[in-house]
């Protein structure tokens, strides 16, 4: 759910990728945590935030997500292609992922 003053003041959003449920289980935090299961990567994602930002006429993105230590490739391949979905759309857009350290 984007906040909307952001999206109205500042054209910027954060979209959390990678599903709603988190691998790990930091006591902080207060995502969902897997308790092993979790759901398989959406192949739609990239377009959908693409789509997103399209129709939102965003200028700064954020890209975060929950840690997938279940993937081979911690989530980077799903991060690169909604990057790149995002600059398919407008490759003017500021784009700042912030991934999950990848298994580390
Ligand atoms: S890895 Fe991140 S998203 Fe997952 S439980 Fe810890 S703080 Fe939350």
């Amino acid at each position: 759910m984007p906040e909307f003053k952001s999206v109205f003041y500042r054209q910027e959003v954060t979209f959390m990728i990678l599903g709603g449920t988190c691998t790990r289980n930091c006591r902080f935090c207060a995502v969902d945590k897997a308790k092993g299961c979790v759901l398989p990567v959406d192949p739609s994602e990239a377009d959908n935030v693409a789509l997103a930002v399209k129709k939102l006429g965003l200028k700064y993105v954020v890209v975060t997500s929950v840690t997938r230590d279940d993937l081979i490739d911690g989530g980077a391949g799903q991060f690169a292609r909604v990057i790149n979905a995002v600059y398919g759309v407008n490759h003017l857009i500021k784009n700042r992922g912030f991934n999950t350290g990848f298994s580390g």
